[in-house]
């Protein structure tokens, strides 16, 4: 007879924070329910960081975040069924922006699938067009290299979405502890080590145009930003003397205030350069496809890309595929053999510099006057300098809204590398918070201001919630200007039909007091209408380091329809 004690047994749940645990993630964001409460806090009995949310759109909108900021996969955790399907807006937002996230759902049980089960869905299907790789576990040991799997892929070659699919019978079923070691010990075998996507890099070429061109330009964006690739462009920018002009999110990884900066020069630098090298940013909306009027028709683009799909669908004049940083250091070191800078005198770089200094002393001029009621420029400037005067590190900004994203773009300052977070690629409105409680367990202690329209913060306000939970160092700035774009701004004769009685589809509450959510969960919440109030809001929420909420009540009449793309409303 064997008298040895019966060898402990591990269920799925375990055998995937264990998984994770082992892969190195530290943090997971989610909201529990069936079949997935015990992932989570098997997870932190292992070591996992969880962050429970109210809605797993906002969680997944965290994870890609995350993904963006730290460069390893963000993780968040959905229940089956309604929950994969709000996940939905975090893989999708995740695709869009390139980020790495992986989004990992509890579904049904596999032998009541097609019954009608409690929240049954095909969700293999469901996830398909967001992610880059789809896995489903059917048994439990196959936990430990779906995981794997599911992380490596995020963040193999061009980042993105993927989804790893758990029946409730697989995280319920159990093994033995000897086999849930065999069978994590054998996942480990990398399969997806990094892999290098690198094409034929003619940087001799690349070197070339950029050498003999007349009028040069350095533009980048956040795939630079998410391959670290900012010590690399300063070198090249300041050995050659070429202006550079970041896009929103590529903003910080050079100063904004840097000489060579054409940020507020951007119509004369992008429609008169002759030689573009791009770099981790593609040609679509945000840089006017690459084509006239906006580019001049006969600029020769230079794209560097981890995707070579990106370079094709572009067909530029010379495709660099790889990654920024090493691209931009083999171009550095081709720059060195026969080095070449273009120097203050240069007239492409005198006009950029001029045209930049006419701008931005216009937009001071503009943000000198206090216009109260609020308008969106003057509390956007006491905003910009009490950010400059925190120093360094710099606040990470979270930025969303129509007219307050538009006008924070051109305000604000970015002086260090990753530390914009905005609406992005897919113009996603309702990541503000989601974004804030990625950035601060991503950068823990640093400071998080979000700056958000009244709009884009309704989507997740009651995140403010999980803020006060988790004691993240958040500042939301709230700009109340009573709806989107603005308040009930119709005319009398604007106002027919059955439901005229009715408030003007773009508006909200007029006043709606933002900061008491803040306070109904023991955050700090402040009401501001004066440049003074806003100041010393500001000043002691910033240094108390604790979430609070600032209701900025801004004139209902003072923002445009759509912001800047009126054109596509
Ligand atoms: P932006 O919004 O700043 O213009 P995009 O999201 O349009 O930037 O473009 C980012 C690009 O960066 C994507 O095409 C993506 O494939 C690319 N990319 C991602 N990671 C890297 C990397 N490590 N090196 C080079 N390019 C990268």
């Amino acid at each position: 007879l064997d008298s040895s004690p019966p060898e402990t047994l591990v269920d799925g749940s375990a055998l995937v924070a264990r998984s994770l645990a082992r892969a190195g993630v530290q943090h997971m964001f989610g909201v529990v329910g069936i079949p997935v409460t015990a992932v989570a806090t098997r997870a932190v009995a292992f070591g996992v960081h969880f962050l429970a949310f109210h809605n797993e759109q906002s969680a997944g909108y965290a994870a890609s975040a995350y993904g963006y900021l730290t460069g390893r996969p963000g993780v968040f955790l959905t229940v089956s069924g309604p929950g994969c399907v709000h996940g939905l807006a975090g893989l999708s937002n995740a695709a869009t922006n390139t980020w790495p996230a992986v989004m990992i759902s509890g579904s049904c049980d596999q032998a009541d699938f097609g019954k009608g089960d409690f929240q049954e869905l095909d969700q293999m299907a469901a996830v398909k067009p967001f992610v880059k790789h789809a896995a489903k576990a059917t048994h439990v040991t196959q936990i430990p290299r779906l995981v794997r799997e599911v992380l490596g892929v995020a963040v193999a070659g061009r980042p993105g979405g993927c989804y790893l699919d758990l029946p409730a019978d697989v995280l319920h079923q159990t093994i033995p502890e000897s086999e849930a070691a065999r069978v994590l010990s054998e996942a480990e075998n990398p399969r997806f080590q990094e892999i290098r996507y690198e094409g034929s890099l003619d940087i001799e070429k690349a070197v070339s145009l950029l050498r003999h061109a007349e009028r040069p330009l350095i533009v980048f964006g956040k795939g630079a930003a998410f391959a670290r690739a900012e010590n690399s462009l300063k070198k090249l920018i300041e050995t050659t003397g070429i202006p550079f002009l970041p896009t929103p999110m590529g903003k910080g990884l050079m100063p904004d205030t840097h000489a060579l900066a054409a940020t507020a020069a951007r119509s004369l630098a992008i429609g008169h350069c002759d030689v573009a090298l791009v770099v981790g940013a593609r040609l679509n909306w945000l840089l006017h496809f690459g084509e006239p009027p906006r580019w001049s028709k006969d600029v020769k683009f230079i794209l560097v890309d981890i995707s070579k799909e990106e370079i094709d669908l572009r067909k530029p004049y010379l495709g660099l595929v790889g990654d920024a940083r090493r691209v931009l250091d083999l171009i550095n070191e081709e720059v060195k053999d026969d080095p070449f800078c273009l120097g203050r005198s240069h007239p492409w770089v005198q006009a950029i510099s001029k045209k930049e200094k006419e701008n931005v002393a216009k937009m001071e001029a503009q943000l000198a006057k206090e216009v109260v009621p609020f308008n969106f420029f003057t509390p956007m400037r006491i905003i910009r300098d009490a950010i400059l005067a925190e120093g360094s590190p710099a606040p990470i900004l979270v930025s969303e809204g129509a007219n307050t994203m538009d006008v924070g773009r051109a305000v604000l300052v970015q002086n260090e590398p990753r530390t914009r977070l905005d609406a992005g690629t897919w113009g996603t409105m309702g990541v503000g918070l989601g974004y804030c409680i990625a950035a601060a367990v991503a950068s823990p202690g640093r400071l998080v201001v979000a700056v958000e329209g009244d709009s884009g913060f309704g989507f997740s306000a009651m995140e403010v919630e999980t803020l006060v939970r988790y004691q993240l160092t958040v500042v939301v700035i709230v700009f109340n200007n009573g709806g989107v774009y603005g308040g009930d701004r119709r005319s009398a004769d604007e106002i027919t039909g059955p439901y005229k009685s009715d408030p003007a589809p773009t508006s909200f509450v007029p006043g709606a007091a933002y900061h008491t959510l803040m306070e109904a969960f023991g955050g700090k919440g402040y009401l501001v209408g004066t440049p003074q109030e806003l100041k010393s809001a500001l000043a002691e929420s910033f240094s108390a380091r604790k979430p609070a909420v600032i209701n900025v009540i801004v004139d209902p009449y003072a923002g445009a329809e759509s912001g800047r793309l009126q054109h596509k409303n």
